[in-house]
C-alpha cells in the first residue's frame, strides 16, 4: 500500500469519525424512539446502548392486551421518529396509533420482521378442545384480540418469549435505527451483536435449568407461553380463561377442577395481577400447586436488563413449581 493511499485512508477515517460524532449528538437530541411494551423496550435499549433512550408506552403493571392510550402517549407518538411494537394482535391499542402518526414516523411491527418464527393462537385447535374454557365466560381482561378477525390476529403475538425471535428482533431494531441515524450504524451493530451473544447464553442456561422438568404437565391462566414451551420442551396442557378479579361460580369451579385433574397438571400458574385467592380456590382439592409467571414483565422495572430478567424468572418459577410435582 502506498503512503499516498494510507494518507487518504487516514484522512477518510478522521473525517468519518468526526462526522459520526456530530451525528451521534444529533441522534441524542432528536431521534425520538417510542416502544410499546417492556420486553421490546429492553431489546431496543440494548441496541441503543449509551447513544440515547427510548420512551415506553405500557409501563407499570399495565397489560398490553387491555391498555388504553393516554393523552401523554398521543403526544409521544406524534413526536416519534420510530415506533416499535410487536403487533396489533398482542397490543390492540396500537390499532389506533396509525391515525396519530406524523408523516416522518416509521411504525415497525416486529412480529412481521423477516425471520420471526410465529405460531397460530391455540384457541380453536386441539388445545382448545381438551382444555380451553367456553366462550360464554369470555369477559376476561386477558382474553386477547378476540375482536380481531384479520389474518394477523390468528398469530399468537407473544413472540418475544422465544429467544431466537428476540435475536431476530435485535437485528431488525439495529437495521431500523441505523437507517434512522446512519452515523450510529456501527454502534447499533456492535450492540446488537453483544446482545445476541448474551441471549445465546441465556437460552442455553434456561435449557439446562428446565431439562429436569421437561414434559411435566401444567396449566396457565393466560395462554402466553407457547413460544417459551416449544423452545424449552415444556408441557402446558391447558389454559383457563377466568376473570382474575372475579371468583368463578361454584359450578364453574368444579368444572375447572375436573379439567385440572383430568390433565394431571401438577401446577397452575397465575400472574402478578391475579388474585391469589381465586387461584387457590380453583386448585383446591386437585392436588395441583400454584405458581406465578410474568410473561410481559409487568412486575419488573423497565430497562435494558428486563428481557433477560423476565426470561430467567419465567424459567425459575416454572421449575420451582414443577420440580415439586411427579414427573
Ligand atoms: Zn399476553
Amino acid at each position: 500500500m502506498s503512503v499516498m493511499l494510507l494518507r487518504r485512508l487516514f484522512v477518510g477515517l478522521v473525517w468519518v469519525s468526526i462526522f459520526g460524532l456530530s451525528d451521534a449528538r444529533l441522534a441524542h437530541a432528536e431521534g425520538r424512539i417510542v416502544v410499546t411494551i417492556k420486553p421490546i423496550h429492553a431489546l431496543v435499549a440494548q441496541v441503543m446502548g449509551s447513544t440515547g433512550s427510548a420512551d415506553l408506552l405500557v409501563g407499570g403493571n399495565a397489560s398490553p392486551h387491555t391498555y388504553q392510550l393516554k393523552p401523554s402517549d398521543a403526544r409521544k407518538i406524534a413526536a416519534a421518529d420510530v415506533i416499535f411494537r410487536v403487533s396489533e394482535a398482542v397490543e390492540p391499542f396500537t390499532g389506533k396509533i396509525a391515525a396519530l402518526l406524523s408523516k416522518r414516523t416509521e411504525l415497525v411491527t416486529l412480529q412481521t420482521a423477516p425471520g420471526i418464527m410465529t405460531l397460530m393462537r391455540r384457541e380453536g385447535g386441539p388445545f382448545d378442545s381438551h382444555f380451553h374454557t367456553e366462550a360464554a365466560s369470555h369477559s376476561t381482561a386477558h382474553d386477547h384480540a378476540d375482536d380481531h378477525d384479520d389474518a394477523n390476529s390468528a398469530i399468537d403475538g407473544h413472540v418475544w418469549l422465544d429467544p431466537a425471535n428476540a435475536k431476530v428482533m435485535l437485528d431488525e431494531i439495529a437495521r431500523v435505527l441505523s437507517k434512522q441515524t446512519p452515523g450510529l450504524a456501527a454502534t447499533y451493530q456492535a450492540n446488537s451483536v453483544s446482545a445476541k451473544a448474551r441471549i445465546d447464553q441465556l437460552s442455553s442456561d434456561i435449557e439446562r435449568d428446565l431439562a429436569p422438568v421437561s414434559g411435566r404437565p401444567y396449566v396457565v391462566f393466560h395462554d402466553a407461553y407457547q413460544y417459551f414451551e416449544k423452545r424449552f420442551k415444556l408441557n402446558v396442557v391447558g389454559s383457563i380463561t377466568v376473570n382474575p378479579d372475579v371468583p368463578p361460580s361454584g359450578k364453574r369451579l368444579s368444572a375447572l377442577r375436573a379439567r385440572i385433574m383430568k390433565s394431571r397438571a401438577g401446577c397452575v400458574f397465575g400472574e402478578p395481577n391475579f388474585d391469589a385467592k381465586v387461584i387457590a380456590s380453583i386448585i383446591e382439592g386437585t392436588g395441583a400447586r400454584s405458581g406465578v409467571l410474568d410473561p410481559e414483565g409487568t412486575s419488573l422495572a423497565a430497562g435494558p436488563n428486563l428481557y433477560e430478567q423476565l426470561m430467567r424468572e419465567l424459567a425459575t418459577n416454572v421449575k420451582a413449581c414443577l420440580a415439586r410435582t411427579e414427573p
